[in-house]
């Protein structure tokens, strides 16, 4: 039977699941566990919010990107792995706690644990069991192999939220091993010519996960911005391998011919916009998975690399069947069309849409495509 709609509401103080179908039959089910508040995923039995998005109590984070983990609140829960970066990110006066992987630990009246969710290094998927039932809070994650972090990890449960920033079946990622590859062949096109190879992407996660596969194919030391430098050491510190790397800014120019720089915008826009002429002859590459459509990209870049650190079309379905989850919520602004998709599976599936916050924030990998594209042009 198709289900048609299904929505959150509250009664005598409690959330439950409401769930309809195409008949008009409602069914009543658990209370929510989990539901989304003025601050983002709150779980009142914990007493915790995961990823809020202004500060609280107890902040439960699944990984360290910006839009997810965010400053002022008193304490911080993260995979133990993501420590580092987390403390990178909200400076040495924040109070974080990391939890290994799969240790249970029980806040309020919830058991709540860490597993790996492989989209960046620390990234974790939050599992919380009360009175039987198990919710699964994904954050950002991906099926694919990457060597600079922890594999996903299956969660079986009862509720699985899920993020969809490609919710759509026209992104479906080739092997990452393959375009890694064509990434190293690109850099070597480059350097036979005599010219720079400039690869821009999201300095946290994408830089350190390209600077970590390319150890397959070279030795070579390759340039990136400083900031991409600073979370380079929280990689290494937790054990991943990448190649050796040397700050761009502590390098004269006439180093930077037949080098790959890796960096993000911001180092050259914090230099007047100057420093790209000041590299000489250079080849411009993009790498991320928006290039998949070539929506973005293919006009700004010589050329672009759809790598992406989220699951694809065909693993955000089969991850939602691979849990056995009973009942789905989907965030993010592609959510519609996956949560549209699990009903006709017969899936109960419904979007959870952000608040007014999160809403105006952008993905991960948005961020880096519009800084981008505001910001250079084809050279
Ligand atoms: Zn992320």
């Amino acid at each position: 039977m198709r289900v048609a709609i299904q929505a959150g509401y509250h009664f005598m103080g409690c959330s439950f699941q409401r769930l309809e179908n195409s008949l008009g039959a409602c069914d009543t089910r658990s209370p929510m566990l989990v539901h989304l508040g003025p601050k983002g995923l709150h779980c009142e039995k914990g007493g915790f919010h995961v990823d809020p998005a202004r500060g609280v109590e107890r902040a439960l984070i699944t990984h360290a990107h910006s839009d997810h983990a965010r400053g002022g609140s008193k304490e911080y829960l993260c995979a133990a792995p993501g420590a580092g970066l987390l403390a990178a990110r909200l400076g040495s006066r924040a109070r974080i706690r990391g939890v290994p992987y799969g240790e249970r630990i029980r806040l309020g009246d919830v058991i709540v644990s860490f597993h790996p969710a492989g989209h960046v290094l620390g990234s974790a998927q939050i599992r919380m069991e009360s009175e039987g039932e198990v919710w699964v809070a994904t954050g950002d994650f991906k099926r694919d192999h990457d060597l600079s972090c922890a594999p996903f990890e299956l969660i079986p449960c009862d509720t699985f939220i899920t993020e969809a920033t490609f919710g759509d079946p026209s992104y479906e990622w080739d092997n990452p091993e393959g375009v890694c590859r064509s990434i190293f062949d690109w850099w070597e096109e480059v350097r036979a010519d005599g010219a720079t190879a400039v690869l821009f992407c999201y300095a946290l996660g994408k830089a350190q996960r390209i600077l970590a596969e390319l150890t397959r194919f070279t030795k070579r030391p390759v340039l990136v911005a400083p900031e991409i430098e600073r979370l380079n050491y929280c990689y290494r510190e937790e054990g991943v391998a990448l190649l050796p790397t040397r700050d761009v800014a502590s390098c004269s120019v006439e180093s930077f011919r037949g080098e790959l720089l890796v960096t993000t915008p911001h180092f050259f826009q914090d230099r007047s916009g100057s420093a790209l002429a000041g590299l000489g002859r250079i080849q411009t590459a993009f790498a991320s998975g928006w290039a998949k459509t070539g929506r973005f990209g293919s006009r700004t870049y010589h050329r672009t690399f759809a790598l992406s650190d989220h699951a694809d079309w065909p693993s955000l379905l089969r991850t939602v069947e691979e849990t056995g989850a009973r009942s789905v919520y989907v965030l993010g602004d592609s959510s519609e069309r996956l949560s549209q998709t699990l009903r006709k599976k017969g899936v109960y599936a419904s979007r959870m849409l952000p608040d007014s916050e999160r809403h105006r924030g952008s993905s991960c990998e948005m961020t880096v495509q519009g800084e981008l594209f505001g910001n250079l042009s084809r050279s």
